[in-house]
């Protein structure tokens, strides 16, 4: 498979480090034809990419990583070439916007019940995009309450942990919903984090357009039932890095990757 595009990475309009030109320009390091930006929940960044890798020569596809939810766990939702002014998109972004501020707050009110004070409007204020748990996790550490990124969430911010707090994301039947009424196609992300295995079946259920079978730098075992599932029902088969800059996570750009084929069944849209 010749690589052709990290379909998976974060800018800082989500809790990324580097801003979308910085991505571009990633790819082009990379020798990767094409980009796209799967912020968290926003796709400002991927609107600000746009121009920039039509001007460096990449080809684009708008792209975005819904959270949803599945009976209690987590479910994130991979979503490309969809028209980036349809309504439906829109609205689930301030769906998302509302649900992250009702969330944190909530965090920030158990942090603030351990003693731990943390200002969000000053967060909100530095922040260009949505604010997530990794952004709360950096001022843990900035304040010396954690060294790392992982202790942040292995003590505090982790599912179930002493400052953790949830407030359910629109449904995977919506969020796919939402993708379709944009022409843009719907990607079940690293199935392999799910971590109720049992709920695997049944998610598969749901009208996904693919499955992103290659992620980051997990091997090929971790791939191929993946990729198998996929070539039976006539999925498409992404690959990503999960990239969130440099020394964020152990995933570099373009660890793992889309090839043509499925990346031109992606720029297919209806629209
Ligand atoms: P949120 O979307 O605000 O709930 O935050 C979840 C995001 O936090 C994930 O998408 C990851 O980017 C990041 N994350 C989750 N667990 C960890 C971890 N153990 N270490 C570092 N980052 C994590
Ligand atoms: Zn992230
Ligand atoms: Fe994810
Ligand atoms: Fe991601």
């Amino acid at each position: 498979m010749t690589p052709f595009a990290d379909l998976h990475c974060h800018s800082y309009f989500s809790d990324g480090t580097l801003s979308p030109k910085e991505i571009a320009e990633k790819a082009i390091e990379k020798k990767l034809q094409g980009v796209t930006i799967t912020d968290h929940d926003t796709i400002e960044g991927a609107k600000i990419l746009e121009p920039i890798a039509k001007e460096l020569g990449l080809e684009f596809l708008y792209g975005v990583e819904f959270s949803s939810s599945f009976e209690g766990e987590s479910i994130h939702i991979l979503g490309y070439g969809f028209d980036p002014n349809a309504p439906s998109i829109d609205g689930l972004c301030r769906q998302h916007i509302a649900r992250r501020e009702k969330r944190n707050r909530a965090i920030i009110e158990k942090l603030h019940s351990f003693d731990i004070h943390i200002d969000y409007e000053k967060m909100v204020t530095l922040s260009s995009g949505i604010i997530g748990r990794p952004h709360i996790a950096r001022q843990l550490i900035e304040k010396g309450i954690v060294g790392t990124m992982q202790e942040a969430f292995q003590v505090w911010l982790g599912d179930g942990k002493k400052a953790f707090a949830q407030v359910e994301s629109p449904t995977i039947l919506e969020t796919i919903s939402a993708i379709h009424a944009a022409s843009g196609f719907a990607i079940l992300a690293h199935p392999q984090l799910i971590s109720k295995r049992f709920l695997l079946p049944r998610i598969l259920k749901f009208s996904f357009d693919g499955v992103e079978a290659w992620y980051g730098v997990m091997g090929k075992e971790r791939a191929l039932p993946y990729v198998k599932m996929a070539k039976d029902r006539g999925w498409i088969i992404t690959g990503g890095s999960d990239f969130h800059g440099e020394g964020q996570r152990a995933s570099t750009y373009g660890s793992s990757t889309t090839d043509e084929e499925n990346f031109r069944r992606l720029q297919k849209s209806t629209r």
